[in-house]
């Protein structure tokens, strides 16, 4: 029987939200799906400084919290960076890698992603390895070419078991706070296509079935339900509409929606 993947909806807060401003927008949040059922796995993801705050508030809510980057050492003379037992012993449990806002503007490569993948799966953190093209590149038609590649070199030297403790999410660049979205159906090609690269990696069909895609980029109510409905795209990656409660709450209800249509029934 095929594995049934997880829901994800995962939030990422980027450089918003202080202390008391995340504590305000957890607890309204807490207050909105108190009484939903079939919740999908929710990862939230302030800055460090909110982390700690953030894991207490929601520990005992099955709501799970996530770094938005690691250095790859683990401990070190390495100025102003975080290590991933530095977050683990916070309670956090997963890490996104890679974003493009971090590729672009704080010198991330495919190589140093792949170092960070591999020091979060040493330290048990589930790592959200973010590929997309460019509009550039998507305008030259490489979009197949790049994604493949990042997600090629982001697993380099990774066992084919330690891909059941590894999440992808496809984030075009050029629908990332812009307000474009990428069609559903071309999100799902994509997202097909990193299954395919893994595949063709490992020769391990059922692991690449396995691992849960996600699509960011302008994600909102609006079209959340259409991306959910593709085969292959198991959640969202948020950035903007995760900042405020009204706006992550009904994404939240949409996963829980694709998760009662997922769940086998018995
Ligand atoms: C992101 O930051 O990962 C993201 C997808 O941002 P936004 O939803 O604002 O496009």
């Amino acid at each position: 029987m095929p594995s049934v993947r997880p829901v994800i909806i995962a939030g990422n807060w980027k450089m918003y939200k202080t202390k008391s401003e995340a504590e305000e927008l957890v607890n309204s949040i807490l207050a909105a799906i108190a009484e939903l059922g079939n919740l999908p796995c929710v990862v939230l993801c302030p800055p460090f400084t909110a982390l700690e705050t953030v894991v207490q508030l929601v520990q005992a809510r099955g709501i799970e919290v996530g770094a938005q980057n690691i250095d790859y050492h683990d401990a070190g003379a390495y100025t102003g960076e975080i290590s991933a037992p530095m977050l683990t012993h916070l309670g956090v449990k997963y890490v996104i890698l890679g974003h493009s806002e971090r590729r672009q503007y704080f010198g991330e490569t495919n190589a140093s992603v792949n170092l960070k993948l591999k020091a979060s799966l040493k330290h048990h953190l589930v790592p959200i390895v973010c590929v997309g093209e460019t509009v550039d590149e998507r305008e030259a038609g490489l979009t197949d070419a790049v994604v493949s590649r990042q997600v090629a070199a982001a697993l380099s030297d990774v066992s084919a078991t330690e891909l059941s403790s590894l999440i992808i999410a496809y984030e075009p660049v050029w629908a990332i706070g812009t307000g474009a979205v990428c069609e559903p159906v071309e999100a799902n090609r994509v997202a097909q296509l990193i299954r395919g690269t893994i595949n063709n990696l490992y020769h391990k069909k059922d692991f690449a079935e396995a691992v849960p895609i996600l699509y960011g980029g302008s994600v909102k109510a609006a079209t959340i339900e259409e991306q959910l409905a593709q085969s292959d795209i198991d959640g969202a990656l948020v950035g903007g509409a995760s900042l405020k409660a009204e706006e992550f709450v009904p994404l939240i209800q949409a996963g829980c929606k694709k998760v009662c249509l997922t769940v086998p029934k018995t």
